[in-house]
């Protein structure tokens, strides 16, 4: 399997040789197929096993596909991760991905109040500070498509499933979530099987 197999747009693709990604990884075999079908995937995955390219590359092709983009209603696309420097490492490698494609602000970390307002398409943050984000309506969940949740299980472990069950509330019913996970105790399990319609489980 290639990148290219994946139909990315030769922008995408440019991004993609950019980062000198020679070819997907076994997550990325087998997860970007269905992602980019608009499935909702379970991906049991560990940290470097290239997932974050696996969410943020569907995640662009996604936002590419709005008929036109209005900032101000918020961002299309929310990850959320465990612990802030998580959240900051994320953010990073999707900055990384998207230089190319973009020239505004894309993705925005949730302490950044002056992109926050201005407007972006991504915002990465821990499910705690994306719900005061929301309480203090610095941003709204108006046009958010895509939700990832990327290392449930320590979200878990650090008491986020109120506040993720929160979130999931808050966004369109028709949203495309994508849960990423190191291990899948019976709880995050059972969050995945409310939460998702219908998900494909990739392990690697
Ligand atoms: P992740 O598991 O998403 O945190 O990624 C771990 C590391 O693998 C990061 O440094 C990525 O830049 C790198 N990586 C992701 N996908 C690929 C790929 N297809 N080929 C080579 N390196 C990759």
């Amino acid at each position: 399997k290639t990148f290219e197999d994946c139909g990315f747009s030769s922008q995408l693709m440019a991004a993609i040789k950019k980062q000198d990604y020679q070819k997907p990884t076994p997550i990325q075999c087998a997860a970007l197929p269905i992602v980019l079908s608009g499935r909702d995937i379970i991906g049991i995955a560990k940290t470097g096993s290239g997932k974050t390219a696996t969410f943020v590359l569907p995640m662009i092709v996604h936002i590419m596909d709005q008929p036109d983009l209005q900032k101000e209603e918020g961002p299309i696309g929310a990850i959320c991760a465990s612990t802030r420097e998580l959240v900051h490492q994320i953010y990073l490698r999707v900055q990384k991905i998207c230089e190319i494609t973009w020239d505004t602000c894309l993705c925005c970390i949730w302490w950044n109040f002056k992109e926050l307002k201005v407007g972006c398409e991504i915002v990465v943050a821990t499910p705690g500070k994306l719900i005061d984000m929301l309480k203090m309506k610095a941003l709204t969940m108006l046009r958010a498509t895509y939700l990832v949740l990327d290392e449930a299980d320590r979200m878990f472990d650090l008491g986020f499933e109120p506040q993720i069950r929160s979130i999931v509330g808050q966004i369109r019913p028709d949203q495309h979530t994508l849960l990423f996970s190191a291990t899948m105790p019976r709880k995050v399990e059972k969050l995945a099987r409310e939460i998702l319609s219908d998900p494909i489980r990739v392990t690697v």
